[in-house]
């Protein structure tokens, strides 16, 4: 397939290129390029998608049912009461839910963390888009509970192996949720098979607090001592970091989601992203689950982090950075060949158009992405070399259909608990 005539978001720069994709792959960027399939993009601009590093998709039915609450009353009242009665079928239509808004938005790839991922994999599947997913696991010092999430840690990875667009990635929740000898068992068995970790870290103060009363440590120097800190390790949030805390894991090679609108609802705070980018730390951005965002929407999220950190100065973070993190900052923390436009690379693509107000004038494209555009801009989202948006409508699936019956499975949860 060739994309023709499109100015091409590549290398940091705005140009005239046509496309040459191959088995969902991009092969080549040239001029005057030919082709048989040809897929007129004159008066586009193409960007990579935006890759969601960090999020929680079949939350998407929870969004509203517990607002304006500091994190653990609204995990400890909300959250985990109604995550107990969550089915296959919840999570299935849950996790549609959530693509949707994911694709009408701009987002191609997302790093999921959850329970029943057999759900999230079948709709990763029927929607095309692409995705790392993990299985959360908790054991809260159970040894038998840690053995069983273990087995489905594994079942799920299995079943992942053959899967063209999913990865897999270990999922212990937190170092306050999982016991040291069941941290032990998660790296070492994705050690054994090359794959991520995916955690939250150090997310609140009273995390922190907790930790340093418990064992005189902060959670990343607790995570540091049993070896756990290493280049496969995707750590969520990093709002609470001591300077020892940045350098640790930019010695280990971690990498670190940046929530900014999640920790903002929550009050969680505000990641120390200008001095992690110095330290240099490896940064991706997610929304988190949209139950604390509450929007799975990339282009606020983006938008937002660019804006909280010039609270430190003007120059903080530019538009060039931000979009630089939610896209080939996503690709790099997820081990994936996406957020570029480059030979070698994944075909996943955004087609925005160009003439669209929130695009216009056009001083400074790479500022309207980040600061400007709307998603009605957006017409069309390519996956793996695959139109899976067209002029706005979803190609694989019916969206009226999804949002029906997700908010049937959304009332019928939230009725249990009220
Ligand atoms: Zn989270």
């Amino acid at each position: 397939m060739l994309i023709q005539g499109g100015l091409v978001y590549t290398n940091g720069a705005f140009v005239k290129r046509d496309i040459e994709i191959e088995g969902g792959v991009i092969r080549s960027l040239g001029t005057g390029l030919e082709g048989n399939d040809v897929f007129d993009a004159r008066g586009f601009v193409i960007v990579p998608g935006f890759v969601n590093a960090h999020t929680h998709l079949s939350m998407s039915l929870l969004r509203g049912a517990g607002d304006d609450m500091p994190l653990h009353s609204w995990l400890n009242d909300r959250i985990w009461p109604l995550e107990a009665s969550l089915s296959y079928d919840d999570c299935y239509w849950g996790s549609l839910f959530g693509i949707v808004e994911m694709l009408k938005t701009g987002t191609t790839c997302f790093n999921d963390m959850y329970f029943h991922m057999d759900a999230t994999t079948r709709a990763v599947r029927e929607t095309g888009i692409r995705a790392a997913i993990t299985h959360a696991v908790i054991d809260l010092g159970d040894e038998k509970k840690a053995q069983t999430e273990l087995q489905e840690s594994s079942r799920i990875h299995r079943m992942c192996r053959d899967e063209k667009r999913i990865s897999y990635m270990m999922g212990p929740h937190a170092p306050y949720t999982c016991s040291e000898a069941f941290l032990l068992q998660i790296k070492e068995y994705a050690r054994a098979h090359g794959i991520k970790t995916h955690i939250h870290l150090s997310e609140t103060r009273k995390e922190v607090e907790d930790m340093e009363q418990e064992r005189s440590v902060t959670p990343v120097g607790y995570l540091d001592s049993l070896s756990f800190l290493d280049e496969d390790t995707i750590c969520a949030h990093g709002v609470h970091l001591t300077p020892e805390d940045i350098k640790l894991i930019s010695s280990r090679g971690c990498s670190i989601v940046h929530c900014p609108q999640s920790n903002l609802k929550l009050s969680s705070g505000i990641a120390p992203l200008p001095q992690l980018l110095d330290a240099p730390i490896d940064i991706a951005l997610g929304t988190d689950g949209a139950a604390s965002n509450n929007s799975l929407n990339m282009i606020q999220e983006t938008k937002c982090m660019a804006l909280i950190h010039k609270l430190q100065g003007a120059t903080e973070v530019p538009a060039s950075t931000a979009f630089s993190i939610a896209t080939r900052g996503g690709g790099k923390a997820l081990g994936l060949p996406v957020g570029e436009l480059t030979p070698g690379y994944n075909a996943d693509m955004v087609f925005i158009d160009a003439s669209h107000f929130s695009m216009r004038p056009s001083h400074s494209l790479i500022s309207n992405l980040v600061y400007s555009l709307q998603e009605e801009a957006i017409r069309h989202v390519m996956v793996d070399g695959t139109f899976v948006l067209r002029d706005r409508e979803l190609t694989m699936v019916d969206e009226t259909s999804i949002i029906e019956k997700a908010c049937e499975h959304a009332n019928a949860l939230v009725e249990l608990i009220e």
